[in-house]
C-alpha cells in the first residue's frame, strides 16, 4: 500500500477519539494488514515521500499534537525502512508476506480507498 494511504488510514484511526499513544499504535497495528492485501504500489517512492511527508505536515499544523496527527504518524513509520539501505525488510508485511502486486488500474482503487480514508478522518475532527 502505498504510504499516503497508509497514513490516511492512521489518520482515520486518530480520529476516533483515542489518545494519542493508542492513534499511534493503532495506525502501527493498521500497517500490517494494508500491506498483506493484494495492491497497486507507487513505483516512485520519493513521490509517496513527499506526499506523505507534505501530508504529515498538514495534520500537525491544522491540528497540533493530536491523535489524527500521531495516528497517521504511526501508520506510515513502518515504511520508513524503505528509504533506508537495508539488505532486507525487515517488517512482517515488507517481506515474503507482502500483498500480490496488482497493476497500474487498480491505482484508482487506491486512491478511492484514500479519499475515503481521509474524508473519514476528516469527519471525525467535527
Ligand atoms: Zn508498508
Amino acid at each position: 500500500m502505498t504510504t499516503i494511504t497508509h497514513a490516511a488510514a492512521g489518520a482515520a484511526l486518530g480520529s476516533l477519539g483515542l489518545g494519542s499513544p493508542a492513534s499511534f499504535l493503532a495506525g502501527m497495528a493498521s500497517h500490517l494488514p494494508l500491506d498483506l492485501v493484494p495492491h497497486w504500489d507507487l513505483k516512485r517512492t520519493w513521490i509517496d515521500t513527499v506526499l506523505t511527508v507534505g501530508a504529515l505536515g498538514a495534520i500537525l499544523i491544522a491540528t497540533g499534537s493530536s491523535p489524527l496527527f500521531w495516528g497517521a504518524a504511526g501508520a506510515a513509520l513502518p515504511d520508513l525502512e524503505h528509504l533506508l539501505p537495508l539488505r532486507r525488510k525487515y517488517f512482517p508485511g515488507h517481506g515474503a508476506r507482502h500483498g500480490r502486486a496488482l497493476g497500474r488500474k487498480h491505482a484508482l482503487t487506491q486512491a478511492v480507498l484514500f479519499a475515503a480514508l481521509a474524508a473519514a478522518a476528516l469527519r471525525g475532527l467535527r
